[in-house]
């Protein structure tokens, strides 16, 4: 059976597209165009099983999604991925430290909402999923239960916080995790303002895991959010 999306975007134009794209990919779409007919969506989605996964916009007519995200957080966990209109917008960070999956700036490309989709679809039911315990990227290797890192066969030996950090990353591999969620959980909630702890860890662990530190190709920035461990690769 196919997945169900709800897409919640008021832009017509780019609705009609996102729409007509999704269902070529074989998703069901359900659209809406405001925050209220988005919630009567769900609320008559919910009969019939609910829907797999939101995209959402987050200049709407009537409002910000944030009431959405609560409601669906507190439902079931279905995955949501906002999308933002502007780099600078600090609404995305606020919906990603409050349990929003993942966002992209727009314009972005049909191949990359396609992977952060699937990305979101493989992350979801945190509750229930088995554990993530391991990684794999080019030569590098990660099992988070024998705390073993490798690149090209050979040990990497990293501290406790390097390897809470990246442990962190691995198990959201794929995802944006906030400068908030990473503070808050490897540091402690008393340490969610410290970003430059992250920058300066961050630079060691790229020291010690990318083939040039200078031009990462695994522990990617996100410009003013957080950063992405890459989508594992085999
Ligand atoms: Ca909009």
């Amino acid at each position: 059976m196919s997945l169900a999306v709800l897409l919640v975007e008021d832009d017509r134009e780019l609705r009609g597209t996102l729409r007509d794209a999704l269902e070529v990919e074989g998703y069901r779409v359900r659209a809406s165009a405001s925050l209220a007919d988005a919630q009567a969506v769900l609320a008559h989605a919910r009969a019939a099983g609910g829907v797999d996964l939101v995209l959402l916009d987050l200049g709407l007519p009537d409002g910000d999604g944030e009431a959405l995200l609560t409601a669906l957080r507190r439902e079931r966990g279905t995955p949501v991925i906002v999308l933002s209109a502007r780099q600078g917008d600090e609404g995305k960070v606020r919906l990603l430290d409050a349990g929003a999956d993942d966002y992209l700036v727009k314009p972005f490309n049909l191949a990359e909402l396609l992977a952060r989709m699937r990305v979101a679809l493989r992350h979801r039911g945190t509750a229930v999923r088995p554990a993530v315990t391991r990684y794999a990227h080019g030569g590098l290797a990660i099992e988070l239960d024998t705390r073993r890192v490798t690149r090209d066969g050979a040990e990497v030996h990293l501290t406790p916080t390097e390897f809470k950090l990246l442990a962190r990353l691995v198990r959201q591999a794929g995802q944006v995790v906030t400068h908030r969620q990473l503070l808050a959980d490897v540091w402690g909630p008393e340490h969610t303002e410290q970003t430059h702890y992250l920058r300066l860890y961050m630079a060691q662990l790229r020291a010690k895991l990318e083939r040039d530190a200078a031009d990462p190709a695994l522990l990617l920035t996100e410009p003013g959010v957080g950063y992405r461990l890459a989508e594992p690769s085999d």
